[in-house]
């Protein structure tokens, strides 16, 4: 796939932004789709602001940020746009029923060698490609938060999978400088699998009263060198997705998934996370942890 061919995003928020920018930096063309127009306004908002920031700090070249820009266009539907697309990259809200209808819908406008992927944390690729007539062209694809730094993509094959797709896909993933893994479908793959349980344990501690919320991140960034807690993770993550996992890993994988109830309550409340200024902890306008905001006993 040639980096000037055509890739569209559908759906704008936090992962959608963050693949947009890094494929538009790249060299491709990018229609970015959100159905709701405040989020695309901010999403595009994101990406200038992206590219602003990576010209100021020596990472991209001013003529090549503007040339990114310019090659960015959004829509609130998929439209007659898409039938020069080479790939599609589906990444609305974490919820089958929405994912099906944008799959089956982009199975129509998209040409009939376009691929289509998933950036799904945990649901079956098999069953989103069923929705469609190219169930050999769809796969997942997995970006990590925030995109434009992670630098691994998990590609997932569906029970359809063929490996040329896998190859068009690992081509792009290295076109955009980051390295791939393939694995076979399972629910939550390899890396949302790990981190649900451990972030669903989390939970469990703080509402248990075991530890302080900061305690139980410095832990893990202490003991065990990961770069932030699990519990600054689904902050970052948002824990209406880290939710929708839990209960879809629940379903699929048993018990040991099971949602901790304040998780729940968190959503119910609307503490979605660092997108919303409030989680586990509290954010100024900048997005930067308020010092001394962590829930410390919520059960
Ligand atoms: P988000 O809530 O920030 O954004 C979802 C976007 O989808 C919203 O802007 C919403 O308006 C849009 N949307 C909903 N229905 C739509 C429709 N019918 N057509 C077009 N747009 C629609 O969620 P997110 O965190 O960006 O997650 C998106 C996907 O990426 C989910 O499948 C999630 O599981 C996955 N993911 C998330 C993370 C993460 O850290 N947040 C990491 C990897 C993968």
């Amino acid at each position: 796939m040639s980096q000037m061919e055509k890739i569209i995003v559908v759906g704008a928020g936090l992962m959608g932004t963050g693949i947009a920018y890094s494929c538009a930096i790249s060299g491709y063309r990018i229609l970015l789709v959100d159905a709701n127009p405040s989020a695309l306004d901010k999403a595009v908002g994101q990406i200038n602001s992206l590219v602003a920031a990576g010209v100021k700090l020596g990472k991209l070249v001013e003529a090549a940020g503007k040339a990114a820009l310019e090659r960015l266009e959004a829509a609130i539907e998929l439209d007659g746009r898409a039938s020069d697309a080479a790939l599609l990259i589906e990444t609305a809200t974490e919820k089958i029923d929405i994912k099906l209808a944008i799959i089956g819908k982009a199975d129509e406008l998209l040409p009939p060698e376009a691929i289509i992927a998933s950036n799904t944390s945990a649901l079956s690729i098999s069953e989103l490609a069923a929705a469609t007539r190219r169930p050999t062209q769809f796969a997942g694809m997995h970006f990590f938060n925030p995109v434009h730094k992670m630098k691994l993509v998990e590609l997932i094959r569906g029970i359809e999978t063929t490996q040329a797709t896998v190859e068009r896909l690992k081509a792009v993933t290295a076109a955009l400088g980051k390295t791939s893994i393939v694995v076979n479908e399972a629910p939550g793959f390899t890396t949302s699998r790990m981190s649900a349980l451990m972030g669903n344990e989390a939970m469990y501690m703080l509402a248990e009263g075991v530890a302080s919320a900061d305690d139980i991140d410095t832990s893990l960034r202490m003991a065990f060198n990961h770069p932030m807690g699990p519990l600054e993770l689904g902050d970052l993550t948002g824990w209406d997705t880290r939710l929708s996992v839990l209960q879809y890993l629940h379903q699929t994988m048993g018990e040991k998934f099971r949602p901790c109830p304040l998780i729940i309550k968190m959503v119910k409340a609307g503490r979605y996370g660092r997108k919303v200024g409030r989680g586990v902890y509290e954010y100024d306008a900048e997005g930067q942890k308020i010092a001394g905001s962590g829930l410390r006993r919520a059960g």
